[in-house]
């Protein structure tokens, strides 16, 4: 199988040879196709902007890759904040020895996703280096934010509602499957969350936060959210939904689905009188059939779960890394 070796890298004909043979093939759109130093977009009024970097290993994993991911993450990223995702660049770190036909397979899975979300490819880059075959990505992506929507960590009010869009630890679990050769039907829910907001909007329900749960996990992001509002966060822990196979893989690792990262999942906070109504168009979507109502913003500071014996315990973030690289 043909390699990436360090010319690939070059400004000669070796790199000319992989950007039109990989990624011209799969990247074609109106804006990328004129191959100037930089992409020239027409934007009108408030945008949101964000950039992430992927690591993960293995590049290919049950229910996605790096490439599905790496669009996943930056689109997720501007939904959150109420964006219509526009326009993405990305960054390629290849390591020597990486198979090109990963790659192609890798750039072609990117491609296919960013036409699924919406959004266009409109600038990229490449750089080898050596290293062991591995690969990196950074993209970086700008949604429009249309007039009247206003989406915060910092929005939520005592009495509002607290909607998960589906079971937790999915990715997480599926990636530490993987990287511990343990053989078991997990798979990463890594998917793009638009029709989640689109749902909503289109409703006309007043969404004041959402983010989607990555990194750190729910336990994580809700204290996060809670310290921007000034708010407390009251949790039901027989309401957080986990898939069963996720449940068991945890609790032989000692693993708490609470901290563990999706690729697919997301919160929305709303006002408990649009709850009912914000949860049903939810349900509705592909991403979110298994939504549920986890909790309620209160007065004070901090999270607490009320757990399955009805005693409280405080939900505090992540210290340290559980998994290095799972995204
Ligand atoms: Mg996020």
């Amino acid at each position: 199988m043909e390699k990436i070796v360090m010319a690939h890298g070059s400004g000669g004909k070796t790199g000319a040879e992989l950007m039109e043979k990989i990624f011209g093939k799969h990247f074609k759109n109106d804006v990328l196709d004129k191959m100037e130093d930089a992409a020239v977009l027409e934007i009108n009024g408030r945008i949101a902007f964000s950039t992430d970097s992927f690591v993960v290993t293995p590049v290919e994993f049950k229910g996605g890759d790096i490439g599905k991911l790496c669009i996943c993450g930056t689109v997720n990223d501007l939904l959150m904040m109420g964006a219509v995702p526009k326009y993405i660049t990305c960054g390629f770190i290849l390591e020597e020895g990486l198979d090109i036909e990963v790659l192609d397979r890798l750039v072609e899975s990117m491609a296919a996703t960013a036409k699924k979300a919406g959004v266009k490819i409109v600038a990229g880059d490449t750089k080898v280096v050596e290293g062991n075959g591995g690969l990196y990505i950074n993209t970086s992506g700008i949604g429009i934010i249309p007039e009247g929507r206003d989406v915060s960590a910092a929005n939520m009010k005592p009495g509002d509602s607290i909607i998960v869009s589906g079971t937790l630890g999915d990715h997480h679990a599926c990636i530490l499957s993987a990287r511990m050769g343990i053989e078991n039907g997990i798979r990463s829910d890594c998917g793009v969350l638009a029709d989640i907001p689109n749902g909503l909007f289109e409703a006309g329900i007043n969404v004041k936060t959402m983010r989607d749960v990555t990194r750190g996990g729910l336990g994580t992001i809700l204290n996060e959210i809670a310290e921007k509002s000034e708010c407390a966060i009251e949790l039901s822990e027989t309401a957080i939904p986990v898939n069963d196979e996720v449940r068991g893989f945890c609790d032989i690792l000692g693993l708490d689905p609470l901290y563990m990262g999706n690729e697919g999942k997301m919160i929305v906070v709303v006002p408990g009188e649009d709850e009912e109504k914000a949860l049903e168009i939810i349900k509705n979507t592909e991403a979110g059939k298994e939504a549920c109502v986890i909790g309620h913003v209160t007065s004070g500071k901090g999270v607490v779960m009320i757990t399955r014996l009805g005693g409280k315990r405080v939900v505090d973030v992540l210290y340290g890394e559980g998994l290095p690289r799972i995204c």
